[in-house]
């Protein structure tokens, strides 16, 4: 059977899978990089392969994500495409005719507003930690609930408390404060849910169109808390998609399979990357005053590939 391989590399977590010819998904990973996206990347390809069981076959593979460039250099990838149109392009595989996506990962969250298919509008945050998943890991262990318990408890919730969610220090001291009050944890964290979605929508949502269909992705969608807090705030009913958690990963797969329509032919290296040796090293270009930080990729001892100049003076000279 023929199938096409996603990779979507970002600081928090890997994510990868493997979609057959009609888009359905076969494989799926959700990895945490750890800072060490190369052997991450190997393991879960390695693990993938190992669940497939030698059925499927790559025709063809894509990475995204902020390590999109180093992922697509460890695999082989035909495709590199940005963490915005693999997002897009997995939600309108999902709801076709989506026109807002709400992205929230460990991180960073991001909004892509599309028309007709096409992105016409993004804004992404990477400053404010209020409303990322790793904001809502830290808060769930100070209550000492377990984070998948925590939507849950919103949804208990009959009257939400105001917390201030300006930012995310903000946010945890108002919430210390609610708790001292003596308000019951439930109403607290459908407040806090309430106050990111407040957060979010100031900030990357921001002067932005919110047209329907509206799909919440990204692992912070597993939180049905924050999901009945955008409903409650954009009055309409968001989408969360059935694998919310790797859209990046199938965007790319889905990618791949197009790259694959117009060209047959992979470059794809197999599913055990775990014994080839990749490393990474760095230097300051001193050629101007941008001093580019620029990136070599070897593999088994031989120079890949460079990356970070910003003008092309070392990539031409890549082996
Ligand atoms: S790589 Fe190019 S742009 Fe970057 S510091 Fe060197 S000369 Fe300047």
């Amino acid at each position: 059977m023929k199938g096409f391989l996603g990779v979507d590399v970002g600081s928090v977590s890997t994510n990868i899978v493997v979609i057959n010819e009609n888009g359905e998904v076969l494989a799926e990973k959700y990895l945490r990089t750890n800072g060490r996206p190369i052997e991450v990347v190997q393991e879960g390809i390695h693990e993938v392969g190992r669940e497939l069981n030698g059925e499927v076959e790559i025709a063809s593979a894509g990475t995204t994500g902020s390590a999109r460039f180093l992922a697509s250099m460890i695999i082989g990838a035909d495709v590199v495409k940005n963490e915005i149109t693999a997002h897009a392009v997995a939600a309108s595989a999902v709801v076709p005719g989506v026109r807002t996506i709400i992205e929230i990962g460990g991180q960073d969250s991001k909004i892509i507003i599309l028309r007709d298919g096409v992105v016409t509008d993004f804004a992404m945050n990477t400053v404010c930690a209020a409303g990322t998943g790793s904001f809502l890991d830290q808060q769930a262990s100070r209550l000492l609930i377990p984070i998948e318990e925590f939507g849950n408890y919103a949804l208990k919730s009959k009257n939400p408390v105001r917390i201030a969610g300006r930012c995310a220090v903000f946010a945890e001291s108002d919430m210390i404060h609610k708790q001292q009050l003596g308000y019951n944890i439930e109403d607290i964290i459908a407040g806090l849910c309430e106050a990111l979605v407040r957060n979010y929508m100031n900030n990357v949502g921001k002067g932005k169109e919110i047209l329907e269909p509206v799909i919440f992705q990204g692992g912070v969608a597993a939180n049905a808390g924050l999901v009945q807090a955008f409903n409650k705030y954009l009055n309409t009913k968001v989408t969360v998609p059935p694998h919310f958690a790797v859209m990046g990963a199938i965007g790319a797969a889905l990618l791949a399979k197009e790259a694959y329509a117009k060209k047959k032919g992979t470059n794809f290296k197999g599913f055990n990357l775990r014994d080839i040796k990749f490393v990474t090293n760095s230097f300051e270009c001193k050629g101007c005053s941008n001093a580019c930080e620029v990136v070599q990729f070897f593999q088994n001892g031989e120079l890949l590939a460079r990356w970070g100049d910003r003008c092309g003076k070392w990539e031409l000279q890549t082996a």
